[in-house]
């Protein structure tokens, strides 16, 4: 692509950056941008920056937060010995968005993959077995999508807790193999986490 504008080629180079977006669409959002008013631009820059340098991550479930507890932590209407493990905020919201969950969540930050250099350390894992270790948890539900990952994943974390007196179970599948978490309808996934089966179940099938 050539440029008329080095400013223009700058932003159209990081805005392509993102994923899914070609240099094609960003060409598009930089020339809309350049229509609108500078402060509409100067507030989508700030909010992007703000987020980078001020979001936290909650100290107990590893959410995006404003605060050091995210506000479901922070609630005590919620029951805090059942803890979700799910792979990133996104679960959390579809599964928020079903009103049929009560307890915490557990934010993995990702799955175990090999193939893209995941392991157990990059995620929130040992932090998991930290809290179940100290007696927090009764139950642990897995809500990790059922890919290869999911399943290396929820298999790691339940021979972590081998030995402890806690229960584990996994989401029941209406949600097929392979779905992600965040695409499944909301009476589908609020069916399948009250219908919840025992973790050693779902490994035999
Ligand atoms: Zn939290």
């Amino acid at each position: 692509m050539d440029f008329s504008s080095k400013l223009l080629e700058q932003a159209v180079n990081e805005m392509s950056q993102l994923p899914g977006i070609g240099k094609r669409t960003a060409l598009r959002l930089v020339l809309h941008l350049l229509k609108q008013p500078e402060s509409q631009t100067v507030a989508l820059s700030k909010s992007l920056v703000d987020l980078k340098t001020e979001v936290k991550f909650c100290k107990n479930c590893h959410n995006i937060s404003d605060t050091e507890l995210c506000e479901i932590c922070a609630n005590p209407n919620r029951q805090s010995e059942i803890v979700c493990v799910v792979e990133d905020i996104r679960d959390v919201m579809a599964i928020e968005n079903t009103s049929q969950y009560r307890g915490l969540y557990h934010v993995l930050g990702g799955k175990i993959s090999p193939m893209d250099g995941i392991g157990p350390s990059q995620l929130t894992i040992r932090s998991l077995v930290e809290k179940a270790m100290a007696g927090k948890i009764e139950e642990i539900i897995f809500a990790l999508s059922s890919t290869l990952e999911g399943d290396t994943t929820n298999f790691y974390i339940f021979k972590q807790l081998e030995g402890m007196e806690i229960k584990t179970s996994t989401i029941a599948r209406g949600i097929s193999v392979g779905d992600e978490l965040e695409y499944a309808d909301e009476v589908t996934l609020g069916r399948s986490i009250t219908n919840r089966i025992p973790f050693e179940n779902s490994m035999k099938s």
